[in-house]
């Protein structure tokens, strides 16, 4: 059973044994350049100051607008992009600073599957190229093992044994993004990064693929860190759920809570978003609704004190001035709004 006790932005409950990921205090910072000479002359702050921990066979749902910093935390996670500052650190190491030839040995522990497979896959390549492509990166396997490995995994992501000779252009959008859910596994990860797999998609075909990646968590263990915009879609596959607001994570819970009991206001509004209700289900139905005004603010121009105050309908003095921090409100629940704070 997977612990669940949960992080505080302090970190100070955990469970070793059973953590696989620790991020600490994570900073994305990109410089904005100006002037003639091109110097730098802001930061837009793309990440900033995001802590969590992600346990071993859990998924962990990030959810927020596009603009508010899951696809850079996500790629930062996983050193594809450089850290500005804090910590990653994956089953035991700490990866923030590494350089890319010591940090080889946990490359086939982490992997991505992107939102449009059309982009991520070489057209020019089968198939079974392309899912045979990350193992000869490896260079540990002979041909015969690795052709074993490939036919395995088209069946277990649901393609046929004569796709292998296909190309990409082939294939419907959905069954692309099985192979791209194959590249991924096939070095066989502990952890998988999905980076919106399913926006693309038909919403008959979003849910093919989430009950695939679910069997797939199952069958082989793996952990996943799930990003996407839309709460809807986190629902069906995560634990726990958290709320990205302009770097930030502005509330973080297990999923049943969050989607019975939302706390932030931008929490209650992206939940108040959602058009279709599933009565079978903890829903928000009963929820007071919460209409999301106006647009995401720049991250190179955030507001003052609470950034989420520009849309927040019960903003008031103290968030102009005050950054709220993420507290432990109830067990395992986590917000960052002066609604829940004296001061
Ligand atoms: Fe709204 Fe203030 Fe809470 Fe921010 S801190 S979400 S502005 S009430």
């Amino acid at each position: 059973m997977i612990e669940r006790n949960l992080e505080s932005s302090n970190m100070e409950k955990k469970i070793e044994k059973d953590l696989l990921v620790e991020v600490q205090s994570l900073k994305k910072y990109f410089p904005i350049k100006g002037g003639i000479l091109g110097r730098a002359v802001g930061q837009l702050k793309a990440v900033d100051d995001v802590s969590f921990s992600i346990y071993k066979g859990e998924t962990l749902g990030i959810v927020g607008e596009s603009g508010s910093g899951k696809s850079t935390l996500g790629r930062v996670m996983l050193r594809l992009l450089e850290p500005t500052e804090g910590h990653v650190i994956f089953d035991g190491v700490d990866i923030s600073y590494l350089s890319q030839r010591k940090i080889r040995p946990q490359r086939g522990d982490m992997q991505i599957v992107f939102q449009d497979p059309f982009a991520s896959l070489n057209s020019k390549m089968s198939v079974g190229q392309l899912i045979e492509e990350p193992l000869l990166v490896q260079g540990k396997l002979s041909k015969a093992e690795r052709n074993k490995l490939v036919i395995a995994m088209i069946g277990k992501v649901g393609l046929r044994s004569d796709d292998r000779q296909k190309y990409p252009h082939e294939f419907s959008g959905g069954q692309r993004q099985r192979i791209s859910i194959a590249r991924a596994l096939i070095v066989n990860p502990k952890f998988v990064i999905c980076d919106e797999p399913v926006s693309a998609l038909d919403v008959s075909i979003q849910a093919q693929i989430l009950n695939l990646m679910k069997d797939l968590q199952e069958e082989l263990n793996l952990t996943y860190l799930f990003i996407a915009h839309d709460l809807s879609v986190v629902k069906h596959i995560s634990d726990r759920v958290a709320v990205m607001y302009l770097g930030r994570f502005v509330e973080l819970a297990p999923k049943k809570e969050l989607y019975s009991n939302p706390l932030h206001p931008y929490t209650r509004a992206l939940l108040s978003s959602i058009p279709v209700i599933d009565l079978n289900e903890d829903s928000n139905d009963k929820q007071e609704k919460v209409k999301l005004e106006g647009d995401l603010p720049s991250p190179a121009n955030p507001p003052s004190g609470c950034t989420f105050r520009t849309r927040c309908p019960q903003a008031h003095d103290r968030c102009v001035v005050d950054r709220p921090e993420l507290i432990e409100l109830e067990k395992d629940h986590f917000v960052a709004c002066h609604l829940y704070t004296e001061g």
